[in-house]
């Protein structure tokens, strides 16, 4: 059993809260990422020192480091899956032609294309 609330039992206040927490966490990565690039560009890796407290705050930095990285390499994942999804949904087959509904469009039927097009192709990663 969780906590959680089920989606039909979910206030209005309590969407709200939601939206307001999830707004708080975002700020607080956002500071949390320009401060460790911010921190990197004054202090670059191999000058942290070697003392154990510049031992313990090297790594402190380089997990900041790698949280940046993560974050960075996470949004742009997730940029390039929606707008990959947002050409699968342009290039759909029309079930009535078997053809790709946007490379046909214009000229259907002088001028169709079969499903999958070459653009549908490129991305599933088969040659021409
Ligand atoms: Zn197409």
């Amino acid at each position: 059993m969780t906590d959680r609330i089920p989606l039909d039992h979910l206030t209005s206040d309590q969407l709200d809260e939601l939206y307001a927490r999830m707004e708080r966490a975002e700020s607080t990565v956002a500071g949390v990422v320009a401060n460790a690039t911010d921190w990197a560009t004054r202090a670059p890796a191999d000058d942290w020192g070697d003392t154990p407290h510049d031992t313990v705050m090297g790594d402190v930095g380089r997990f900041l480091l790698k949280l940046v990285e993560l974050t960075t390499k996470h949004s742009r994942a997730l940029q390039a899956e929606a707008a990959i999804a947002r050409v699968h949904d342009l290039h759909c087959r029309n079930e009535h032609s078997g053809t790709c509904e946007h490379c046909s469009e214009h000229d259907y039927p002088d001028y169709s294309v079969p499903w999958p097009c070459p653009t549908i192709r490129a991305l599933n990663g088969e040659a021409e």
